[in-house]
């Protein structure tokens, strides 16, 4: 039988979607916060949607009621979303972890295109591969002489029906250079044979990659505008391949340089200062955060207190700074 289609929702270039899509694993802290202001920015200067999706693919680092307290802190901040976990919409389920059959669905289609194949290499196997030039990952790119010479038409089937199928999934990249625009960033170029060559769309204990979630449910969400934090710029390469390999188009991308703390490092749950929680229970007024974030962000001279709603009469992409940003 041929997969099912991947539900999609139509994309309009009048009425924009996007989306924030946090994990819920930590409180939202200000680099957290300025790239979520700047996803609902962009949104609502275009009089489109914004949704909020939940990635909690990964149990083991989900907090039970983290995502009700970053959906508190953001809405505090004066963001609002018009489609999410709370609020249902036209793409419910909202939250990854249920959402397992249209990644199914995806592998299979990839499957019957050739661009999925079973990977069973240790770690040990990988690391082993010293001569090669050291990847995005830090390890050297997965070797195409690792891939399987053939397989038969029915084996993603059949490792389905395995009680313990101890084999990863892998997709089986291009060997062409990826271009795209960031609207942040400007011409970007990656091979990503050479980086990180084939990746995990399915892990070997089950679960799904970060990069197959991402990829499916924004082609199924109808998102045309994916803004996110500048950690993940390294990300899109791999996640244009999949656009094209599962029949979508990709969306545009901006990514917000991170923001760092005075040691220069990215702001972490170390940072526990820089919650918005934190920041709120010590009496700060929310204005004044999102003046913080918006001076920060190159959208006002000053940071003067407003309100969300204030700034997006005079936002573009233009104005925001590519430099991470200090917030001590
Ligand atoms: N869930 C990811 C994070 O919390 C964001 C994924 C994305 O926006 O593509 O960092």
């Amino acid at each position: 039988m041929p997969p099912a289609p991947i539900h999609r929702t139509p994309r309009h270039a009048s009425h924009p979607r996007g989306r924030y899509a946090p994990s819920p694993t930590g409180l939202i802290h200000l680099g957290n916060a300025r790239t979520a202001l700047a996803a609902w920015l962009s949104i609502r200067s275009r009089g489109g949607t914004f949704l909020w999706r939940l990635e909690d693919l990964d149990p083991p680092r989900v907090v039970p009621g983290m995502a009700a307290l970053q959906m508190e802190d953001l809405a505090w901040l004066g963001l609002d979303w018009d489609e999410g976990p709370d609020l249902g919409g036209p793409c419910a389920p909202y939250e990854q972890s249920r959402r397992s059959a249209l990644y199914e669905d995806a592998l299979d289609r990839l499957a019957t295109a050739g661009r999925l194949f079973p990977c069973r290499r240790s770690r040990k196997d990988l690391a082993s591969i010293a001569s090669a030039p050291h990847g995005l990952d830090g390890g050297a790119p997965y070797p195409a002489s690792f891939r399987p010479a053939s397989l038969d038409p029915g084996w993603l089937e059949a490792l389905r029906r395995m009680e313990r199928p101890d084999a990863a999934l892998r997709f089986r990249v291009d060997d062409r250079p990826v271009l795209w625009h960031d609207r942040v960033f400007g011409a970007r170029e990656e091979r990503v044979d050479r980086t990180v060559g084939d990746f995990v769309l399915k892990r070997r204990d089950g679960l799904y990659a970060y990069q197959l979630a991402v990829v499916v449910d924004d082609l199924a969400m109808g998102i045309d505008e994916v803004v996110r934090g500048a950690d993940l710029l390294d990300s899109t390469a791999r996640q244009i391949q999949l656009y094209e390999a599962l029949g979508g188009t990709p969306p545009d991308w901006a990514h917000v340089p991170v923001v760092v703390n005075a040691a220069g490092e990215k702001l972490s749950k170390r940072d526990g200062g820089r919650t918005l929680r934190a920041l709120r229970d010590s009496g700060v007024h929310p204005e004044a955060v999102v003046g913080e974030l918006a001076a920060s962000l190159g959208l006002l001279d000053r940071p003067d207190p407003c309100r969300p709603g204030d700034l997006v009469r005079d936002f573009t992409w233009e104005k925001v700074k590519k430099e991470p940003s200090v917030m001590p």
